[in-house]
């Protein structure tokens, strides 16, 4: 669904020339569509990505990588460098959780999806990913948008913890500017005075963005939830607005993660996620035709 084109808005986001749509564009032809692999990000097809919070050992990926392939992931997500709050948690695998990221690409053909926070390790990741990550905490460094304009990767640029959507989509404009035009946005919830949750996810974030900008745009309800059992109805919510996937962590145990466990779906509970989706998806398609049949109905009385 198509929301309109504020003035404010307009005025407020189209200095961002190559991530904003234009006010007069009343159809979706000028949407940024990415490649990635076989797969079109942005195009209609509801990209789910899913995987653990960080890359742990060989058979905590292999096994969540088939588990997540099995109920219809296509992308694998995976932390081998993890940003933590506290410099005494576990840090990531590295070079290491890299190569395990490939291998589990080989064994299930997912594509691979993982953070990269620096600009030193820019090359490296690129190496192994086939979407380079910029986490919350990394939203607003220049240096590492910069060199991501010329790493040949597209980019999953998720929101800064307390980012309008202006701010964010300056870092999105920044990324293109440097020469990559490929960038899907990611809602993951914002900072607010609310405590239930772990971020307040901004619903409304992903019809503004759709209206205002012609990247995709995903929303990530594991780190906005903060908790696991919030994170199937807010996947369904992103469903609802239109957004173009979702990334979700999943963990063979999620008790035992050495990183965001609380938020992490057991196997079963992703797949039951996957499922209750289903219905979700088919009112979303376009194709789908509800109020010339409501018409006919109603011509009949
Ligand atoms: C993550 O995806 O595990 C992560 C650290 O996310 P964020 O940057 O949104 O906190
Ligand atoms: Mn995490």
């Amino acid at each position: 669904m198509l929301v309109l084109m504020n003035p404010k808005w307009n005025g407020q986001f189209s200095c961002f020339d190559l991530v904003a749509r234009k006010a007069d564009r009343t159809n979706d032809h000028s949407r940024t569509i990415v490649q990635v692999r076989d797969l079109e990000i942005g195009g209609g097809e509801f990209v789910v990505m899913a995987g653990p919070c960080a890359v742990e050992s060989e058979s905590q990926l292999m096994q969540t990588a088939e588990a997540v392939a099995a109920a219809g992931a296509r992308i694998l997500r995976g932390g081998a460098y993890k940003p933590r709050s506290s410099p005494y948690s576990f840090q990531g695998m590295g070079v290491e959780g890299l190569k395990l990221l490939s291998k589990a690409r080989e064994a299930t053909g997912l594509a691979i999806v993982t953070e990269v926070m620096s600009e030193e390790e820019v090359d490296v990741v690129a190496e192994y990913a086939d979407i380079m990550q910029v986490g919350t905490r990394s939203m607003e460094n220049y240096a590492l948008l910069e060199a991501l304009g010329q790493c040949g990767r597209p980019v999953l640029l998720k929101r800064g913890l307390t980012a309008t959507l202006e701010e964010w989509l300056r870092s999105a404009q920044v990324i293109a500017m440097s020469g990559n035009p490929n960038v899907i946005l990611c809602e993951r919830g914002i900072r607010t005075f609310e405590t239930a949750t772990r971020n307040t996810l901004d619903i409304a974030a992903v019809p503004v963005l759709k209206t205002v900008s012609h990247l995709p745009v995903i929303v990530d309800p594991s780190h906005a939830a903060g908790v696991r059992s919030l994170v199937p109805v807010l996947a369904r919510a992103a469903v609802v607005v239109g957004a173009d996937g979702l990334i979700v962590e999943v963990h063979p145990n999620p008790d035992k993660a050495m990183s965001d466990g609380e938020q992490s779906l057991t196997f079963v509970e992703f797949r039951q996620m996957m499922d209750d989706l289903d219905p979700y998806l088919e009112l979303q398609r376009p194709s789908r035709q509800l109020r010339p049949q409501l018409l006919a109905v109603g011509g009949a009385d």
